[in-house]
Formats: C-alpha cells, structure tokens, sequence
C-alpha cells in the first residue's frame, strides 16, 4: 500500500491544491465539493450546503465529464470510488467517483467517515438529495478506496439515481475503525 497518499494522515494543510480551492464550510473550514451544494429548498436564489446529502444532478454532470465529485477538476489517469469494503467487492456505487488525491483526505476531514461513533445531525434534509452508503443506522466497520481507471454509469429510473460501476480496481486501501474510534488504515484489499 503505502504511497503518502495511501494514509489518511492529512490535516486540512495536505489537500491538494484543487480542493483547497474551494469555498469552506464556515462552521469547520472544510472545503466545500461541488456535489454538497444544493439549491435553496426555499426556492431563493442562495444555495444550500448539505455535507451529508449530494446533489445528483451535478454529481451526474460530473461523473460524466470525468470530473471529480470532491473538487470539480478533470480527473486524468486514474479515478476513485470510497464506500463500504463491501461496495468495493461489488463494485457498484452511489457516490459518484474522484481524484485519489482528494478522496484521501475526506478518510480524515469528513467527520461522518473519520469517527466511529460520529453521528449526524437528524434535522430535515431539506435538499432532498441521496444519502451517501454507510450513512444510515448500520454504520460500516471499515471504508475502501478503490482505485481504478475508468467507470460506467447507470441511471436507475425506477431509483431515480445513478448507480457507478469501476472496472475491476487496481489497488483497494482498506481503512478500519479502531478501539480509539478512530479510523486506522488496514491490509489492503489488493
Ligand atoms: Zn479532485
């Protein structure tokens, strides 16, 4: 495993330039990914910034212009998809896919994903969007970042949203949560 991009030791400071571009979350400082904008649920012109919901209709847009859902820029040789261990032995997806290079550190910033125990504010969700996998009550022991080189999309009608298929991964980094709560990286996968 082992590449400095495999950990996810990364602090605001490590994001490639790309994300560190974006507007921040002014709660957290984090950047904020272009599929976390919504627009406004009161039908205004100010949009609405969701961390826990995505916007399908740019995270179509973007997965299909082989732009990353993380910073918006085009995605060059290789692409990556973070889910559950067992989304990555199925290779199928709803979070749309992006640079290795920024699926990195949402392992250490996106506080839903680093914390065990982490739990999400139960407001309503205005926006509507779809919940990313893990984010229900049966929270995963573990995460997986694929890496891979290219994708299908699928848009599931009866669903009303689309469903990403990798090719087969190149490398799989495999993280899980340790007694601490925090999440640690594991054995890779392959
Ligand atoms: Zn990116």
């Amino acid at each position: 495993m082992s590449g400095p991009s495999a950990a996810p030791s990364g602090a605001a400071d490590d994001l490639p330039v790309s994300l560190a571009a974006r507007p921040r979350d002014a709660r957290r400082g984090l950047p904020i990914p272009p599929v976390n904008v919504h627009p406004d649920p009161r039908g205004g012109q100010r949009a609405h910034v969701d961390f826990t919901t995505i916007n399908t209709s740019t995270s179509t847009q973007l997965a299909a212009d082989r732009r990353c859902s993380l910073c918006g820029e085009s995605m060059s040789y290789w692409v990556a998809f973070l889910g559950t261990p067992r989304a990555a032995e199925l290779l199928r997806y709803t979070d749309p896919p992006g640079h290795p290079e920024c699926m990195t550190p949402a392992l250490t910033l996106c506080p839903h994903i680093a914390l065990a125990r982490h739990r999400r504010a139960r407001a309503d969700r205005p926006s509507a969007g779809v919940m990313p996998p893990g984010s229900h009550a049966n929270k995963p022991d573990g995460w997986a970042l694929g890496i891979t080189r290219s994708y299908r999309s699928m848009f599931l009608p009866v669903h009303g949203f689309t469903v990403y298929v990798p090719a087969p991964f190149r490398t799989v980094h495999a993280y899980r949560y340790g007694p601490d709560g925090q999440l640690h990286p594991a054995p890779d996968i392959r």
